[in-house]
């Protein structure tokens, strides 16, 4: 386990924190600085380091239980919506795969603050797509 993970000391118990949903396979709590309050990580409990690393096993744990929270944010926070993000390795600050779920609601200010967008140059786009085909089918 890496140092600063707080993610392995929340699940043995070694740091306290506000615990949602625990299972088996994936625990959720609170951020305690959340972007807006009802802010949860989810999380497996077994020690993974990011996206790359889960096993095909954990997927459908992970993603339902943040399927669960997204929808449990509606009533129980009276969110509109959600974003669910997760950062691997950049912008990572625990280092251990958390995805992040956040209600959202119209006005919330918002507004993709840390998704400054860029725009393609002519051809370019058509040069990205072959990229990544190409990655996908090595
Ligand atoms: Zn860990």
């Amino acid at each position: 386990m890496p140092e600063h993970d707080i993610a392995c000391a929340i699940i043995e118990g070694r740091v306290a924190a506000e615990v949602v949903l625990r299972t088996s396979e994936v625990i959720a709590f609170l951020d305690h600085r959340p972007v807006f309050k009802g802010h949860v990580l989810v999380c497996p409990i077994r020690h993974v380091d990011t996206l790359l690393d889960l096993p095909d096993e954990l997927v459908l744990p992970l993603i339902g239980a943040c399927r669960r929270l997204a929808a449990a944010m509606l009533p129980a926070v009276g969110a509109q919506g959600t974003f669910v993000a997760i950062n691997n390795v950049v912008s990572q600050s625990v280092p251990h795969l958390h995805v992040h779920v956040v209600p959202r609601s119209k006005g919330d200010g918002l507004r993709g603050f840390f998704w400054p967008r860029t725009s393609y140059a002519e051809g370019e786009a058509a040069a990205y797509a072959t990229l990544l085909r190409e990655a996908l089918n090595a």
